[in-house]
């Protein structure tokens, strides 16, 4: 590959202020053998894995991840929605290997040695890396609330990570008699796609007002405010009137106990109890369980790194993106995992060939459908600024209050068009 053709892919990428510079490809020369190793198959890292051999085929690339196939979050309260199916948010590893040159292997990462650089995997297969990259999302804090246990997850589904638990919600919610309550406690900041729960509660909405519209959805939610607030409440109001009630953590949302045998959840602060037919609880979340594992959150639940590199802060040649990462004004979103892999994919290249890091500006924007036809959406643009990743100002924003219904059906379209680009990116 030519230059040339590296900078159009870096343009490509939408992170064009950064270059491979002048020089790469003599001192690449000398990392021709590299190594990386990505652990996690999901946004961030298969984003990683796709634009390392993009950017520097010469270099050799291993994702490790545990699962065949992968069920995009995004997309997934469409399920629960009842207009899109679980094969339609399925992503394979098959361009990665065959069209990029991607080594795929299906394992799970169990010990990572920032020492001797090598990560251990249960199939009992050791790998020596230059340098790795950690995309392994989030985990569960169960233990937040008592009375709940992740071994609940049956009976109280989280649905934050799609596959079998969005399969059991959906299941769950068509088994509901109408006239049920649906329940779903969202947790406070910061946790995986902060307008998350309320395009849920949409979803459930739309459902709910052709098969079972005397149903009611309550968000008990552990916090004061949320994202797109305004722009939900109007769409709740205008399409399911008071089918959806939400409450604040200091009227009643913040949630103390949870039974799961009667699926009740108890508030703090005298506000009682709320009885569910349906109970999504949503708990609070850290860094996936390997990110702990290998001391990348140092003492707290979420891995600092370098925001112009994403290396992490506690352990060089290791870069963490995604969920896990510390990342100052981004959200943890797809779109911002994905922007993440590929300033990650040059940092790495570049640090092997012997370059300075470059400075990268990013982005991210999250749809979220009210009801098919009904989309609102926010964007940001974020740039590094003294050391952290900071918003623009004045870049992004957020959909116009009052639009018209047909500006909303437009974001409608671009919801899907959305997804089919990011998935396009990160997988094809
Ligand atoms: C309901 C819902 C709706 C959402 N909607 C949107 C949206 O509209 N737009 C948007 O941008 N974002 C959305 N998101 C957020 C988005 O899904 C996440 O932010 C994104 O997937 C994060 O990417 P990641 O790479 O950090 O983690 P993931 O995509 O979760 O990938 C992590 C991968 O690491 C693997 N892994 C974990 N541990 C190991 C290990 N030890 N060894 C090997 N592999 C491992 C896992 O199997 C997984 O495949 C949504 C999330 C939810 C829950």
């Amino acid at each position: 590959m030519t230059d040339l053709t590296r900078r159009s892919f870096l343009k490509a990428a939408g992170i064009g202020g950064m270059t491979l510079a002048a020089g790469w490809t003599a001192a690449a020369r000398s990392s021709e053998k590299a190594h990386v190793v990505v652990v996690g198959g999901g946004s961030g890292g298969a984003t990683a894995a796709k634009y390392v051999k993009r950017f520097a085929p010469e270099m050799q690339v291993t994702l490790i991840e545990p699962k065949a196939t992968y069920h995009t979050c995004y997309g997934s309260n469409w399920v629960l929605g009842g207009h899109a199916t679980m094969d339609d948010i399925e992503q394979t590893y098959g361009a990665l290997k065959e069209r990029h040159g991607v080594n795929v292997v299906q394992d799970t990462v169990t010990e990572v040695d920032p020492e001797r650089r090598t990560v251990t995997t249960a199939g009992g297969a050791t790998m020596n890396y230059d340098r790795l990259i950690m995309s392994p999302g989030i985990d569960f804090r169960y233990g937040a609330v008592p009375g709940i246990t992740e071994a609940d997850a049956e009976r109280v589904p989280h649905a934050w990570k799609a596959g079998e638990q969005t399969v059991l919600l959906r299941r769950q919610l068509e088994a509901m008699p109408d006239g049920g309550v649906f329940v779903i406690v969202a947790p406070g900041n910061p946790f995986r796609c902060p307008p998350g729960p309320y395009e849920r509660a949409s979803m459930a909405a739309h459902y709910f007002k052709q098969a079972k519209p005397r149903s009611k959805i309550l968000i008990l939610d552990n916090k004061e405010n949320f994202s797109k607030q305004g722009l939900f409440m109007a769409g709740w109001d205008e399409h399911y009137g008071d089918m959806i009630e939400w409450l604040p953590s200091s009227e009643g949302g913040q949630v103390e106990e949870i039974d799961v045998a009667t699926l009740t959840a108890y508030s703090d602060g005298g506000f009682g109890e709320f009885k569910a037919d349906v109970l999504n609880y949503i708990p609070p979340q850290q860094a996936g369980v390997i990110a702990q594992r290998s001391g990348l959150t140092g003492d707290g639940l979420w891995c600092p790194v370098d925001g112009k590199t994403f290396e992490s802060t506690i352990h060089a040649g290791i870069y963490v993106i995604g969920d896990s990462c510390v990342a100052g004004a981004m959200p943890k979103s797809g779109h911002s995992a994905n922007n993440q892999g590929k300033v990650a994919a040059v940092a790495v290249i570049r640090d092997l060939a012997g370059l300075e890091p470059e400075t990268a500006s990013t982005a991210n924007t999250c749809y979220s459908l009210i009801t098919p036809d009904h989309a609102i959406s926010v964007a940001g643009v974020y740039a590094y600024q003294d050391g952290d990743i900071v918003s623009v100002e004045g870049a992004g924003g957020v959909s116009p209050a009052h639009a018209p219904a047909p500006i909303r059906r437009m974001e409608a379209i671009y919801t899907k068009g959305w997804y089919t680009g990011i998935v396009g990116d990160i997988w094809g």
